[in-house]
């Protein structure tokens, strides 16, 4: 199949990416390189079912292709509140530019989500039952609304013109390929820890979030685009159960390094959510989904690779 993957060339998009190509998909990734980086997917653009397209999914493209996977947009918050306006566009009119071609194309179309669309729940843990508690006017509005008002889209265009979705819940997910500087906590952890800085932990670092490693996302992520069940339109949360307290996350690393790690406080960011872990009852009825990866191992791994992009012996 001829697959598209917007946010190509991002932290989850290129790995989605290499993973169509080893099973033999031809892959189109479209980026803007906003986030993300041609480095992510230098290793791939010498292959002949591999092109990358330089885009920006707010401006619409023609392209014929039997599977859309739409990533585009930037993921965390000093990057999707660098310019709220551009984030809002990239959700509402990048996701119509996205669903119009799976209408023109009658191609299949899964869009990815995220567990802010439940913003600081009053439910735990989440269900996709659960409409959310999200701030509509706060600084991170413009990503949780932006991603609400995308999954309305895709449910209208489901409805109205029956294309042929689904819509993934991405709950927080890490790993190689994270960039450097975007300040998410794992990388911002891993890359402060290599340098010999202190970690930042905002709050007090006892509000929690579970954390899936990225090989177990696209696992998920593939299964759902994959999936010709019942009700295959319905989204479906998928991220680690393993719930963590930012604490936690210090402890672990230290472990895995192998010494104490400094810790220094900040004050927590307004609307931070205190809670957050998915029910995922449904991944594993409906795709037989569940992750592989222990955070340990997770750990492990991101961190060689960070020791490799920082270039650090530490
Ligand atoms: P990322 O920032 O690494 O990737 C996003 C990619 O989209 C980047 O390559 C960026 O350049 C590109 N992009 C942004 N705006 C664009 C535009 N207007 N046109 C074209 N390309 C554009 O982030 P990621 O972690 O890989 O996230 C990928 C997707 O998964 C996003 O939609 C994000 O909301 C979702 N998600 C990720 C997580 C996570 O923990 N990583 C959690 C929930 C949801
Ligand atoms: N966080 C932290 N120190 C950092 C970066 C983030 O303590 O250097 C906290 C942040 O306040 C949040 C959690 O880690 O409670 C996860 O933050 P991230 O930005 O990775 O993801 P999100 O808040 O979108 O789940």
């Amino acid at each position: 199949m001829r697959c598209l993957v917007t946010g190509g060339a991002g932290f989850l998009g290129s790995h989605l990416c290499e993973r169509l190509l080893a099973e033999g998909h031809e892959v189109i990734a479209l980026d803007n390189l906003f986030t993300g980086s041609k480095r992510n997917i230098a290793h791939l653009l010498g292959r002949s079912e591999f092109e990358f397209i330089r885009h920006d999914v707010v401006n619409p493209i023609l392209l014929e292709v039997d599977r859309i996977f739409n990533l585009a947009c930037p993921a965390s918050p000093i990057h999707y509140q660098y310019n709220p306006v551009k984030t809002v566009k990239t959700s509402v009119v990048g996701t119509i530019n996205m669903l119009g071609m799976a209408k023109r194309v009658k191609a299949r179309i899964l869009q990815a989500s995220t567990s802010e669309i439940y913003g600081d729940p009053k439910e735990h843990p989440q269900r996709e039952e659960y409409w959310g508690h999200v701030n509509p006017i706060g600084p991170r509005s413009c990503y949780d609304e932006g991603k609400r008002v995308a999954e309305t889209l895709v449910m209208d265009y489901h409805r109205q013109n029956r294309v042929d979705t689904r819509i993934v819940r991405i709950f927080n997910t890490y790993g190689p390929r994270m960039a450097v500087g975007d300040r998410r906590v794992m990388s911002n952890f891993i890359v402060q820890a290599l340098r010999g800085e202190p970690l930042t932990v905002y709050g007090d670092g006892t509000q929690t979030r579970c954390f899936c490693y990225v090989d177990d996302m696209i696992d998920g992520i593939l299964a759902l685009m994959n999936y010709d069940g019942e009700n295959a339109w319905e989204p479906v949360n998928i991220g680690s159960e393993d719930e963590r307290s930012m604490n936690d996350i210090v402890q672990a690393l230290g472990e895995v390094l192998g010494r104490k790690l400094a810790v220094e406080y900040r004050p927590l960011p307004s609307d931070d959510p205190l809670r957050r872990r998915p029910d995922c009852t449904r991944a594993r009825q409906r795709l037989n989904w569940r992750p592989k990866v222990s955070l340990h191992e997770g750990l492990k791994r991101t961190v060689q690779y960070f020791r490799e992009v920082i270039g650090s012996a530490k």
